[in-house]
């Protein structure tokens, strides 16, 4: 991920090295450069409009998406995003990367590039290649071609660089409901009502709603695996013949029954509680697909595509949300995920991030991607209970927790449910589940979580008056303003504060945003912090060879606020259960440091390349590492900035 620098009001072109420019401006002064900025570029097609929405919350607000564009050519996660009002900017958000310096003259073709993936991975490009600049994680861009491939039962975008063929960068591009299998328990055996049309051809009845302005189709595939593989590889499309079907309009199948239910559900709850007209504000169809593969079957199954049948993922190119059919009882507790509400409108909410901001499924922004699709999740639980349209089960802040006994995630108590932080210094960091997205997501839907329900946050001790359950509107609606309409591709944590915040308006609302986002450790300035390099296992020595005989881990810091008094530097071993095991803090014994011992308190600024390091010696071999260093800002606030929790290496 590159290095950011959060540009506010009289920092408007700060810059660091690799040239990335994140904006958070809400402020009249930071708007007002950005805005010349960004005039002057269209003028220029260093960035081009892509679209303009109409906001359906705010009337006379409109949202301008920008992308960014080298020679012609689109920069990855070079995105803009501007709120106008009668032609006055109100915010923008986003990143652009300055001092690009490649060519766009490919040496290899796309088709070329292409081959090369298929014939040394033999995977299914599925996407014709785009021609992009990369910036790479070591500061410099790469041009690069952009290929979505079907590979061993998972989505991947690949980076391939246009000169040599390299892969230069890949992450899964598959919208998953949880990153890994996981079981469930029972269905609930409820009757509902679904929204079905006669067959023509056939006398029966089709899974198919034409009762809504968007047609909603549920495709059942019996269990045919390699037609459902067809299907995600490209190589055949879905055919009337696919639309489950019922010859005596007595539907049985609990799960064709519920994920078409659950789908007309989320249809309704995001026309009624947001004004918006489907899964992209133009209608357009919506679409599952279940009984892919069958639990029965599960050995028989290549084991990489085991994991889909207690998950469900949103899939953009045939537009279709993929349900899992569950898993056999001796295998796990896991029943159709088709029969959890939460789980449906999450996938269905993956379309609309997909057809808005779509967020880089990756890194902090692929959290976000996440924590939006289970606040949209939650939120239709809670709506329609409250209509009493016959929702089986109790509304509740746990994702999937009618599928396997303590569900996927909990925003309530993130700790509680597989070991989810509920702060931003217990983020997780590394390359497992693209950066952990389905982990981190826990820090935004728990502030949104207090924003209504109120509560002390366990970690900082921060208590916030929530809005209260008969006021989640207000908190729904900022959330999925700032989400859907002001967010970039490129948003982070802090970005997302800073927009629910503007979102929130001036009744109030937005003075409990703010708090329940301090109350989780997103700050307004988290990118004027630190940024880190991985950390690494080496030998006693700052920067000496690797000794696998040695239990040191260093943390490097490779940028940092000047102006900064340092007054404490500490750091802990977790388990991998995530069981704090020890702490560090400088100057105490067990606690080494590149500085030796004359380090006195406060420093006046921390350095580029500052190595930490701390013993670890009979400490455990997996788990995680954190630090901390705490501090006072010129400003006079003291803040305490963390890493992530990295897996010990
Ligand atoms: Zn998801």
């Amino acid at each position: 991920m590159p290095i950011l620098v959060l540009v506010t009001a009289g920092y408007a072109f700060a810059q660091v090295p690799n040239g990335a420019m994140a904006v958070a401006a809400v402020d009249a002064q930071g708007v007002r450069t950005w805005d010349e900025s960004i005039d002057s570029w269209l003028r220029t097609g260093e960035v081009q409009r892509t679209r303009v929405v109409t906001d359906t919350i705010v009337s006379g607000r409109t949202h301008e998406h920008l992308s960014q564009y080298h020679r012609g050519v689109p920069v990855f996660g070079g995105a803009l995003t501007r709120q106008q009002a009668e032609g006055l900017t109100l915010s923008v958000f986003g990143t652009v990367y300055r001092g690009i310096d490649v060519g766009t003259v490919a040496t290899l073709s796309a088709a070329d590039a292409s081959n090369r993936l298929t014939q040394t991975l033999g995977v299914d490009v599925i996407a014709s290649p785009e021609l992009v600049v990369f910036p790479r994680d070591d500061g410099g861009y790469s041009l690069a071609y952009t290929i979505d491939a079907w590979s061993s039962g998972d989505l991947v975008e690949y980076f391939i660089d246009a000169h040599t063929g390299v892969i230069v960068h890949r992450y899964s591009n598959l919208w998953t409901q949880e990153g890994i299998s996981a079981r469930g328990t029972g269905v609930q055996g409820d009757t509902k009502k679904v929204s079905v049309s006669s067959s023509p051809g056939s006398g029966g009845f089709v899974a198919e709603d034409r009762q809504r302005p968007a047609s909603i189709t549920t495709f059942d595939l019996g269990f045919d695996f390699y037609r459902g593989l067809a299907v995600l590889n490209g190589s055949s499309g879905l055919s009337s013949a696919d639309v489950a079907s019922d010859s005596d309009n007595l539907w049985t199948d609990p799960t064709t029954v519920d994920a078409h239910a659950y789908m007309g559900w989320t249809y309704d709850y995001l026309y009624e509680r947001f004004g918006m007209s489907g899964l992209d504000g133009r209608n357009t169809r919506i679409r599952a697909m279940v009984h892919w593969m069958n639990p029965n079957l599960y050995w028989s199954y290549p084991p990489e595509y085991r994991g889909h049948l207690c998950n469900a993922f949103y899939y953009a190119y045939v537009d279709i949300i993929v349900i899992g059919s569950g898993l056999p009882s001796s295998v796990g507790a896991c029943n159709s995920l088709a029969g959890a509400f939460d789980v449906v409108a999450h996938e269905l909410a993956h379309g609309v991030t997909r057809n808005s901001s779509n967020l880089i499924y990756e890194g902090e922004s692929g959290a976000l991607n996440e924590a939006f699709s289970d606040i949209i999740g939650v939120g239709a639980e809670f709506f329609h209970e409250a209509r009493g349209n016959g929702l089986p089960y109790p509304a509740n802040y746990t994702l999937a927790e009618t599928v396997r006994p303590d569900g996927f995630r909990d925003m309530a108590e993130p700790e509680n449910v597989r070991y989810k932080p509920n702060h931003y210094s217990a983020r997780r960091i590394g390359t497992a589940d693209n950066g952990y997205v389905h982990t981190n997501s826990t820090i935004v839907s728990h502030a949104f979580y207090l924003a209504i329900e109120g509560g002390e946050n366990r970690t900082s001790g921060l208590s916030v008056q929530g809005v209260g359950p008969g006021r989640r509107a207000d908190i729904e609606q900022a959330f999925f303003r700032a989400f859907v309409y002001m967010l970039p591709e490129n948003a982070t944590m802090s970005m997302a504060r800073a927009a629910t915040i503007s979102a929130g308006g001036t009744s109030g609302v937005a003075d409990v945003i703010r708090d329940a986002w301090d109350a989780v450790g997103v700050n307004a300035n988290q990118e004027v912090a630190i940024e880190y390099e991985h950390l690494r296992k080496q030998n006693s020595s700052c920067g000496g060879e690797l000794d696998p005989d040695n239990l040191f881990y260093t943390v490097n810091i490779t940028t940092g606020p000047t102006g900064f008094s340092v007054t404490r530097e500490t750091g802990a071993v977790y388990s991998s259960s995530l069981e704090r095991l020890s702490f560090f803090e400088k100057g105490a014994a067990g606690f080494e440091d590149a500085y030796g011992q004359s380090y006195i308190p406060p420093e006046t600024s921390i350095s580029s390349n500052r190595c930490w390091q701390a013993s670890n010696t009979g400490g455990p071999s997996d788990g995680y590492i954190q630090r901390q260093v705490t501090g006072v800002h010129t400003s006079g606030e003291q803040v305490t900035h963390y890493t992530g929790r990295y897996p010990l290496p």
